[in-house]
């Protein structure tokens, strides 16, 4: 492909195994969008949850699927999320959200409201965009120019977390990891899962530079046609 036709790049995984950090980098690295859909999930949680509907009502959680206006940033530098004007980019890493995430994303309605929105998002980037999450190279961006899929064991992922929530303990962030990637992968709505045609990368034993050069180096060689 011509290096100034516009790169899509999906990069998806489990929890933990240093999506972010590295799709940021990458995007950040070759002049990108970036897009966190994971942030997206988490903030119509939030909406859901400061709104008093019960995530545990799936049709509660579909009739109100439509009502919050979701806004992304794509600046790797300072992703930005807002939910009908508000800054939520703190509280939608709060334990509360997070424990009831997997469970209103699994709400069909709830998918095809934020499908929608990123595929319009990656639709106008004009350089390219990373989009991050568990179904961008199965279902959202089935074209996608190059398709990742990070793995870690379950242990290098909760001593990650825990790293970034510092005080946490280790065994209680290790099973709550699980259980969080056992309902994702399970819902029947385009669960986590490796596309076909995805590099699978296992940053088990990688520090999380080698990681980032592995994926530039391999978007430099898309982009240069080989
Ligand atoms: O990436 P992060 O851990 O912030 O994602 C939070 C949750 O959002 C995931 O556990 C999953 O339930 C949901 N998610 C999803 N599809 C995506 C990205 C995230 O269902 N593409």
């Amino acid at each position: 492909m011509e290096s100034s036709t516009p790169v899509i790049v999906a990069i998806d995984g489990p929890s933990g195994t240093g999506k972010s950090s590295t799709s940021k980098a990458v995007a950040a690295q070759l002049g990108l969008s970036y897009l966190d859909t994971g942030a997206q999930y988490r903030a119509i949680t939030w909406w859901m949850v400061t709104n008093g509907i019960d995530t545990a009502d799936p049709s509660a959680i579909a009739a109100a699927a439509g009502k919050p206006e979701i806004v992304s940033g794509t600046d790797p530098e300072y992703p930005a999320i807002t939910v009908d004007g508000f800054d939520v980019a703190g509280p939608i890493r709060e334990q509360d959200v997070t424990s009831r995430v997997s469970a209103v994303s699994a709400v069909p309605e709830v998918r095809a409201r934020i499908t929608e929105l990123q595929r319009t998002i990656a639709a106008s980037a004009v350089t390219g965009i990373v989009v991050e999450g568990r179904d961008i190279g199965t279902t959202v961006l089935p074209d996608a120019d190059l398709k990742i899929f990070l793995t870690a064991s379950p242990e290098a992922r909760a001593a990650r977390r825990s790293g970034e929530l510092k005080g946490t303990d280790l065994h209680a962030t290790r099973e709550a990891l699980v259980k969080r990637d056992a309902a994702d992968s399970s819902r029947k709505t385009s669960p986590l899962a490796k596309a076909d045609d995805a590099v699978e990368v296992d940053t088990t034993d990688l520090s999380l530079h080698q990681v980032i050069e592995c994926v530039v180096t391999l978007v430099e060689e898309k982009r240069a046609g080989r």
